[in-house]
């Protein structure tokens, strides 16, 4: 398999949120889809490992809000990178909530959508959630954040709890041949978990990402 092919698919970005027993939690998925307009019904996939689909299981409804073009890579490393059992992913960002009074984000979206779980299908690593939507609303005129935008105006990467993560071991790579001749010219140290880019040499032992917050033995020397 050349899962080379995979990359062409298109996706957005989405954060997904619910709360159980008084607690918000929330994190970032490319998987949420319409299914049905009569009634309105949406799909999301979620890994099991994820506290966010564990609370799902719980609490049985979710929101969904589309991110936007603008939103900037320490909201996306918070939700995409950190876990709801070691922070408050919610802290100091402009929020609202709904009828359940799950807390949705009202910066760096356009739209969110309330839901409630009708069914829950187990497809090994994750969960697909299907839901009806109760409620919806415009938020914003900003420009949806594809998928593509985030990797490569962004210069973001995929977690390794995504269903679209593909292991760089099981990639065809044809790009090494091209880096192991380029000129040594400038070094650069890369958060192997969300691409956040330290522009320096030496990186400092003690050095924490500022994206999702991993320390500096996650970071890769890259030599361009
Ligand atoms: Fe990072």
């Amino acid at each position: 398999m050349d899962t080379r092919a995979f990359h062409k698919m298109s996706y957005g970005l989405y954060i997904i949120s619910t709360r159980f027993e008084n607690k918000d939690y929330g994190c970032i998925v490319n998987t949420l889809t319409q299914l049905t307009s009569t009634p309105a019904q949406m799909s999301v996939t979620v890994n099991k490992k994820n506290c966010t689909a564990d609370m799902i299981n719980k609490s049985g409804y979710f929101t969904a809000t589309p991110l936007t073009i603008d939103a900037p890579m320490t909201l996306i490393g918070t939700f995409g990178f950190k876990s709801g059992l070691t922070c408050n992913k919610f802290e100091g960002l402009e929020l609202e909530r709904d009828a359940n009074q799950i807390a949705y984000l009202t910066q760096n979206t356009n739209a969110v959508f309330s839901l409630k779980v009708s069914n829950t299908v187990d497809v090994g690593t994750h969960n697909i959630y299907i839901g009806e939507v109760l409620d919806a609303k415009p938020l914003s005129d900003g420009e949806s954040m594809t998928y593509a935008y985030y990797h490569t105006v962004k210069g973001g990467k995929t977690p390794p709890k995504a269903s679209s993560y593909i292991d760089p071991k099981a990639q065809t790579d044809v790009s090494v041949k091209e880096s192991e001749v380029a000129p040594k010219e400038k070094v650069q140290y890369v958060c192997s978990v969300c691409g956040y880019i330290y522009d320096g040499d030496p990186l400092p032992d003690d050095f924490i990402c500022p994206v999702c917050g991993q320390p500096a033995s996650v970071f890769e020397k890259v030599v361009s």
